[in-house]
Order: structure tokens, then C-alpha cells, then sequence
């Protein structure tokens, strides 16, 4: 733990949606390894009880919302770019508005937050950016457009992120999850079972993670522990990269 502490010491991070998930996970992780948090979420109590809980600070914000995206601190070290949500539903029947949020929220933000911290993180010529992707950035499944989209978009921004701060000491990379034992997904389990008359462990195992080899739920903290990995000075090579946390998925 003594090592641990001492590899973020100093450092401040912003991890976007750490009132729930993953990135709740990511907001002890870090603080455990020493990094002061910023806890942005939509809802006002998670982020304040993530926030009192990692003794950082939280912020009460939309990402869909430019203007309060703007009101985020660009003082950070370490960018965790982690909010997102879902929403299943086949093509003709996809509203639109929905679509647009999930690429506001899931791929704008992310831009945005990212160009208003570079310029702090190549002064310091030290940054880590880590995009909270999916198997789905890599992947597509049916009925996902607007996640698949949104994902794939984050792909291809991580990267262009990597050229450009290369050379001033600042990584990005993405991380690839399969199902993660969240909210999110626990949401999910729920609605399946009930359109496919099946109990929540047989959604799991034959709908959910019907093309993972690993037939269980990621925890969170696991992920989370590859975020802080990816935050060391050790990762300082690793950029532009997907890395998959998904049980064999997209080996098959
Ligand atoms: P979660 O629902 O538990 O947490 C997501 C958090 O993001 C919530 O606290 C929510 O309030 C916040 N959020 C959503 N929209 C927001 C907005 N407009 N502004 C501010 N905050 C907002 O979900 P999770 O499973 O922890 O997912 C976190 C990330 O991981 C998402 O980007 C998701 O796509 C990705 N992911 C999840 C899984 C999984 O299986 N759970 C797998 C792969 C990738």
C-alpha cells in the first residue's frame, strides 16, 4: 500500500459519472493511490457521498451541457473520461434525441474536458487520459446504435489525443470492458429477464456474455485497478491503445 500511495501523491484527478459503477471504483482507486478527486455526476447526492468518501471535491453536472462541462476545473493531472448510460431499442424505433445525448455525454464531453485540461497537463509535461470505453467500441451488437456509435467515436478520439501529446508527456489510451457488475448493467439483467422469460442468471450467462469465455460479471474494482495502472509512470510508453478487460470476448 506504502508504493501504492506514493505513485499518485501529488497528482489531482477528474473522473466523470464516479458517483455509481466504474467510476465510483476509478474515484477510490485513485484516492487510495494518493490522487486528490474531482467527482463529476448528474446526481447531486452520489457525487457528494463519492466525494466525502475520497476526500475530494464534487461537482453537480450535466455532461450534455457545454456550458457546465466549462465549469470544470483545468487544473488536472489525470483525465477519466467514464460517464455514459444505455439505451437499447432497435433502429426505426431509436429517437433521435436519445441518440444525440449518448454522443454529447459520451463522446463531445470527453473532447471537450480533454481540450480543456491539455494545456495544463503539457506545462506540467506529465497527463494521463483514460477513456472508459466498451467492448463495444471495438464490437457492435444489435439494437445498441446509439452506444456502439458513441463508443466507436470515443475510439478514434482517444487516439488522435495520443499524436498530438505524444511529445508532451501526456498518455491516452482507452479501456474495453465487457459486463461490468454495475447499475448500469444490473438495470439490464432486470429488463431482459423480463422480454425473454428467463431467470437473471440465465440472462447473464446466455444473452449477455453468450460471446465472453469468462460466463461472470466484471468487478468494478478490477477495472478500476487497470485505469490506476495505466496512471503510473510505468504506462509512460502505452498510448493509443484499447485495452481489452472483457473475459476472451473479442479474442473469438
Ligand atoms: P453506472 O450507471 O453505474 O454509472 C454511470 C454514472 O454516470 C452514473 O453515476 C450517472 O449519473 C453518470 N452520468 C450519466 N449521464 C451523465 C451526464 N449526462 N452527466 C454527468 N454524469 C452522468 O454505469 P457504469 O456501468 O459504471 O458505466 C460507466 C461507464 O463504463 C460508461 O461509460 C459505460 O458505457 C462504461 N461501460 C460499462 C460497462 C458495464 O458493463 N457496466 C461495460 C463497458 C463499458
Amino acid at each position: 500500500m506504502g508504493d501504492n500511495r506514493l505513485a499518485l501523491d501529488g497528482r489531482v484527478a477528474l473522473v466523470t459519472g464516479a458517483g455509481s459503477g466504474i467510476g465510483q471504483a476509478c474515484a477510490r482507486a485513485l484516492a487510495a493511490a494518493g490522487a486528490k478527486v474531482h467527482v463529476v455526476d448528474l446526481h447531486g447526492a452520489a457525487a457528494e457521498q463519492t466525494a466525502a468518501e475520497v476526500g475530494g471535491w464534487a461537482h453537480v453536472v450535466d455532461l450534455a451541457d457545454p456550458a457546465a462541462v466549462d465549469e470544470l476545473p483545468r487544473e488536472v493531472d489525470i483525465l477519466v473520461n467514464n460517464a455514459g448510460f444505455q439505451h437499447v431499442a432497435a433502429l426505426p424505433d431509436f429517437p433521435p434525441e436519445t441518440f444525440n445525448r449518448m454522443q454529447q455525454v459520451m463522446v463531445t464531453a470527453p473532447f471537450l474536458l480533454t481540450r480543456k485540461v491539455l494545456p495544463h497537463m503539457f506545462s506540467r509535461r506529465w497527463g494521463r487520459i483514460v477513456h472508459i470505453s466498451s467492448v463495444h467500441g471495438l464490437r457492435a451488437s444489435p439494437f445498441k446504435a446509439g452506444y456502439v456509435a458513441a463508443k466507436h467515436g470515443l475510439e478514434g478520439l482517444s487516439k488522435v489525443v495520443a499524436l498530438e501529446a505524444a511529445e508532451h508527456g501526456v498518455t491516452s489510451n482507452c479501456v474495453n470492458p465487457g459486463y461490468v457488475d454495475t447499475p448500469l448493467v444490473r438495470d439490464q439483467i432486470a429488463d431482459q429477464a423480463a422480454a425473454h422469460g428467463l431467470a437473471e442468471s440465465e440472462v447473464v450467462e446466455q444473452v449477455l456474455l453468450s460471446r465472453a469465455a469468462l460466463k461472470r460479471l466484471i468487478d468494478a474494482d478490477r477495472v478500476a485497478a487497470l485505469v490506476c495502472w495505466l496512471c503510473g509512470d510505468h504506462a509512460a510508453h502505452l498510448t493509443g491503445a484499447s485495452i481489452p478487460m472483457d473475459g476472451g470476448w473479442t479474442a473469438a
